[in-house]
């Protein structure tokens, strides 16, 4: 079986989170991104979905890119909010046939402004997606004969989806709408037994939340690995915007210490440092692989990946590859 975050016997899995570009500057620019993250051999490059599907056509521009163009697996993410039935087994069926196979699967925030009380259309939580992914996949390649080991002589029908990962979010800070961090865990747990084979998390500035949060996941029952999600952050106005977005605060001393920092290039390597310990503190603590967010730009996270000594050079990962 593969592993689901991707990992080989003898190194760190990376996994890198793009978002679809909204110009051919953009696009261009995010193409050489793209190359230059694929020198370090990522299990996955995962591409954001605007929720309501607003980018669905950019972000498929941007997997068939991943997918022509390099031999990384690319990650879907879907979201669900304000979907019909119909709406998303179309949205499934739209990306398998593009060649998709790994979805990151979201329930996706109703539109800002929005009743926070209305209907938020047929599939009211990412669980209900991870079913449908796995529903339509397999009306569409349905059964396969699986020999059984041990026993060459008889073989079974089993349903076996070819989807490699359908992937779910997981809040160590817990989800800005939830009750407390038991009931994220609980729907942590629900994604698993709705079939989700990974979690990625959202950020957090703290190792012990990352952990923590895993401990409490695992007392729950939940087994499947929980990717940290690491987001090097080198100004102090994308410090304060991402807290807006994300309702995690970051740690006061270090938004104090960027904020104080006038010089760019020393505002960078504050932001990087941080993060390098962040990222090694959660390795140390038996973190499965890191999942970096990269804003569409190669420098920082591979800055990072670069000090943590965990980058696999591209040619020696091909020459395993070549030998196996
Ligand atoms: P769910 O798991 O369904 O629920 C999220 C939370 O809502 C739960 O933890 C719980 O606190 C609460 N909740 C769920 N059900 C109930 C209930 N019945 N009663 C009370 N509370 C409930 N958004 C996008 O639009 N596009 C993206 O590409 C995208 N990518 C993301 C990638 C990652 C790694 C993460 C962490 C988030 C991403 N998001 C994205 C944001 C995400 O869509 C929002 O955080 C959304 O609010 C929750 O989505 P979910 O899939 O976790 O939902």
């Amino acid at each position: 079986a593969t592993d689901p975050t991707g990992a080989a016997a003898d190194r760190t899995p990376l996994s890198f989170e793009l978002f679809p570009p909204r110009t051919d500057a953009a696009a261009i620019a995010l193409g050489r991104t793209i190359d230059r993250l694929a020198d370090v051999d990522p299990a996955f490059i995962s591409v954001t979905f605007g929720a309501g599907g607003s980018t669905r056509d950019r972000s498929l521009t941007v997997l068939r890119y991943i997918l022509e163009n390099t031999d990384i697996e690319p990650m879907a993410h879907l979201t669900c909010v304000g979907s019909s039935h119909v709406e998303a087994n179309e949205l499934v069926r739209r990306f398998l046939d593009a060649g998709i196979r790994s979805f990151l699967a979201l329930r996706g925030d109703p539109p800002v402004g929005a009743d926070p009380d209305a209907p938020l259309g047929d599939l009211a939580t990412a669980s209900e997606l991870v079913q449908l992914i796995h529903r339509v996949q397999q009306e569409r390649e349905p059964f396969q004969q699986v020999a059984v080991a041990g026993n060459p002589g008889a073989s079974r029908i089993r349903e076996r989806s070819r989807t490699t990962r359908v992937a779910v979010a997981a809040f160590p800070s817990g989800h800005p709408r939830s009750k407390d961090l038991s009931q994220d865990v609980d729907i942590l747990l629900a994604k698993e037994v709705a079939g989700s084979n990974l979690a990625i998390t959202q950020l957090f500035w703290e190792a012990d939340e990352y952990l923590g949060f895993v401990e409490l996941a695992r007392a729950a029952g939940v087994t499947m690995p929980i990717l940290p999600g690491i987001m090097p952050t080198t100004t102090p106005a994308r410090l304060a915007r991402l807290a807006e977005l994300t309702g995690v605060r970051p740690p006061a001393d270090f938004a104090l210490a960027l904020e104080r920092e006038s010089d760019a290039a020393a505002q960078t390597e504050l932001g990087i440092d941080f993060v390098t310990r962040l990222a090694a503190e959660v390795l140390e603590g038996g973190a499965p692989g890191l999942h970096l967010y990269t804003y569409n730009r190669h420098e920082a996270v591979l800055d990072v990946v670069d000090r943590l000594g965990i980058a696999a050079p591209r040619q020696l990962a091909n020459e395993r590859n070549f030998s196996r």
